[in-house]
C-alpha cells in the first residue's frame, strides 16, 4: 500500500497514471492532505465515492497525534512529543518570537554523530525518520497554530538528529513541504543545520535551495576533534572549502553555529582564531551558549564572557547573534532534546 504522506505530487501523479486514474485527481487529493490537512478520504468531497473508497482500501494516510504538548511559561515555546508507529519518540519545538513562529524539527530519532555537548548525541542513533514522519511534525504544528488563528512562518532542522545523515528522506520531505499545491513553505523560510557532512552539502543546496547552517563549534581542529568526532573525517579546512565552493543566492549567507562552552572554546584567543578562519567567507555567526543537561561535563560561560566573545567578532566586521535559549524550563532548547530517554523514564 502506498503511503500518501510519503509522496511528492509528481510521484502521486505517476502512480495515478499507472493505475489509469486522472492526473488532476492527484492534485485534488494532494491539496486535501497537505493544504486542507484532512486525513479521512470520506471528507474529500470533490471526489467521486468510488475513488474515495479506493483511497481508503489501497492507500495509507497516517498521522501522528502528539503524546504531549508542553508550553513554556517563560516564553511561550511549545514542545511536541510525538510517538511514532513503532514506539520511537521524537520531539519538535515551536518558538514564537515577535511576528515569527519557527518550528524546530527532528530528522532522526537520536543521532549517531556523538557530539559531546549534545544530549541527543549522547543517546546514539535509534533510527532514521521516514519522509512522512518529518512532514508530519510540520502538519502537527500548523494544525495547532490554526486553532489559534496563527501561521507557521519558519522552519529549522535543528531538533534531534543529523539531517544529512538521513539525506534521501530529508530531501523527499523537503520537496513535500515545499510543494506549492500542498504545504507550500518556501525554501527561503527553511534552514537545515548540519554537523558538516561535507560531500552532501552541495547536493542538498542544489536539490532544495534551502538555507544552510553549519555547526562549526570550534576555532581549530584540536578543539573540534575533542568535542565532535565528525571532525576526524571532515576537518575544518575541508568543511570551509566546501562552504566557499557552494553556490548560494546573492545576499544570502551561510550561518555558522558556535556553541559556547566554558573554558573549552570561549576564550579571546578562540575568537581571534575564528576570525582568521572565517575571513572572506560570506557568513553570519550564531553563538549558542551551552544548554546544560543531566550528567554533562560542560558548563555555560558567564554572560560577560559571551558578550565579550561576540564583541570581538563584531569588531572584525562579522554579523554575530547570540541565540536566546528558549523553552529551557521544558528542556526544549537546542541540544536538550532526547525523546528516547523520555520514553525510558515515563
Ligand atoms: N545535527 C545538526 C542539527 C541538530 S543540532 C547539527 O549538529 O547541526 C542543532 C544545534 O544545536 C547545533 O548547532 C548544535 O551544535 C547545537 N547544540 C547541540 N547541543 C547543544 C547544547 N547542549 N547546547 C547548545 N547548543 C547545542
Ligand atoms: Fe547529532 Fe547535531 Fe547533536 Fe551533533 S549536535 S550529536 S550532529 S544532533
Amino acid at each position: 500500500m502506498h503511503n500518501l504522506k510519503n509522496l511528492t505530487l509528481n510521484e502521486l501523479k505517476e502512480i495515478f497514471k499507472n493505475e489509469g486514474l486522472l492526473s488532476y485527481r492527484a492534485k485534488q487529493i494532494y491539496s486535501w492532505i497537505f493544504s486542507k490537512l484532512e486525513e479521512n478520504p470520506d471528507n474529500f468531497t470533490n471526489l467521486p465515492r468510488e475513488l474515495r473508497n479506493r483511497l481508503k482500501n489501497e492507500f495509507l494516510i497516517p498521522s501522528l497525534e502528539p503524546e504531549s504538548i508542553q508550553e513554556s511559561k517563560i516564553d511561550g515555546t511549545v514542545k511536541y512529543i510525538l510517538t511514532l508507529p513503532d514506539g520511537e519518540i521524537i520531539e519538535s519545538v515551536l518558538i514564537p518570537d515577535k511576528e515569527r513562529r519557527t518550528l524546530c524539527i527532528s530528522s532522526q530519532a537520536g543521532c549517531r554523530m556523538g557530539c559531546k555537548f549534545c544530549y541527543t548525541g549522547k543517546g546514539g542513533l535509534r533510527r532514521n525518520l521516514e519522509p512522512w514522519e518529518i512532514v508530519e511534525q510540520v502538519i502537527v504544528a500548523i494544525k495547532f497554530l490554526r486553532n489559534r488563528k496563527l501561521r507557521l512562518t519558519n522552519m529549522v532542522f535543528m531538533g534531534m538528529g543529523e539531517p544529512l545523515d538521513n539525506f534521501d528522506n530529508l530531501v523527499k520531505a523537503l520537496k513535500i513541504i515545499m510543494e506549492e499545491k500542498g504545504l507550500a513553505i518556501s525554501p527561503r523560510r527553511i534552514s537545515v543545520s548540519t554537523v558538516g557532512i561535507v560531500p552532501l552539502i552541495r547536493p542538498l543546496i542544489e536539490a532544495t535551495g534551502v538555507n544552510l547552517s553549519v555547526s562549526l563549534n570550534a576555532p581549530d581542529n584540536e578543539i573540534r576533534n575533542m568535542i565532535m568526532p565528525i571532525d576526524k573525517k571532515y576537518p575544518i579546512e575541508t568543511l570551509l572549502q566546501a562552504l566557499k565552493d557552494v553556490e548560494i543566492p546573492r545576499r544570502k549567507r551561510i550561518v555558522i553555529e558556535y556553541v559556547l562552552l566554558k573554558k573549552v572554546n570561549d576564550r579571546e584567543e578562540d575568537a581571534q582564531k575564528l576570525i582568521k578562519l572565517l575571513r572572506g567567507i560570506p557568513v553570519k555567526i550564531n553563538l549558542i551558549p551551552f544548554n546544560p543537561f543531566p550528567g554533562t561535563e560542560f558548563e555555560r560561560p558567564e554572560e560577560e564572557r559571551i558578550l565579550k566573545f561576540q564583541e570581538i567578532l563584531i569588531n572584525s566586521g562579522f554579523s554575530v547573534f547570540i541565540r536566546a535559549s528558549k523553552g529551557s524550563d521544558i528542556l526544549a532548547a537546542c541540544g536538550q532534546l532526547r525523546g528516547a530517554v523520555l520514553k525510558e523514564f515515563t
